[in-house]
């Protein structure tokens, strides 16, 4: 399914989850969390585009479920990354990291006993690219309409894989997709560069093999 005038490679960038063979560290913000609506909505259908934005002070708490302190933390379509993670992927010259904040970790949860104190945390905003899914090629099935504009309907129940249209990659490594702005993906290039200084807290699946099913007992249309 690799498009012949793209040779890019994409991968999405997920939380381990407990088949991986990776450590996995998760945040949640803390109960007095603030969050705001941008107001930011596509200009074709009117709806959000993105949840809704959390705001300073960014308390957090960590769930550790292996025996480390990961580099990267996932949560409700955030992430963070460990300073050494940041500074590394910033020199490097990859793109895609926007904004980072320094988080203030206020508990820690572990479920394996292990030492030592967190590492400092930044939330990143990681930037929306112009790289759009192609629904039809990616096996995306919605009930109701779907908006053309922000590829997304009231309803999604599934995909097989996800492709991006031919031509509409706008160059960035980490980068999260229109049709699928709460997911993260990137190149093959940010892939080995994490893989090389061995950062800890990511599975990086080729995006044509990472698919999900919402109603695994209905019967797919073929
Ligand atoms: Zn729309």
């Amino acid at each position: 399914m690799t498009n012949a005038r793209d040779p890019e490679t994409f991968y999405h960038v997920g939380k381990p989850g407990p088949d991986d063979d990776e450590s996995c560290t998760e945040f949640e913000t803390s109960d007095d969390a603030q969050f705001v609506d941008d107001g930011v909505v596509c200009p074709s259908c009117r709806s959000p585009l993105d949840h809704l934005t959390w705001v300073p002070p960014y308390l957090t708490e960590l769930e550790c479920w292996n025996r480390e302190f990961t580099d990267f933390v996932f949560g409700f379509g955030s992430l963070l990354l460990s300073e050494r993670s940041l500074a590394a992927i910033r020199s490097s010259g990859l793109i895609g990291i926007g904004k980072a904040d320094s988080v203030e970790v206020i508990k820690v949860r572990k479920h394996k006993r292990f030492q030592g104190n967190p590492p400092s945390y930044f939330l990143v905003e990681v930037v929306v690219s112009k790289a759009a899914v192609d629904l039809e090629a990616s096996g995306f099935e919605h009930e109701g309409n779907v908006c053309l504009e922000c590829r997304t309907g009231q309803i999604l129940k599934r995909w097989k894989r996800v492709v991006f249209e031919s031509g509409t990659w706008s160059g960035e490594d980490i980068f999260r997709p229109i049709g699928k702005r709460a997911s993260f993906f990137c190149t093959r290039r940010f892939r080995d560069f994490c893989l090389e200084h061995k950062f800890t807290g990511a599975v990086f699946l080729p995006a044509e093999k990472y698919n999900h099913d919402f109603y695994p007992n209905e019967k797919p249309k073929k």
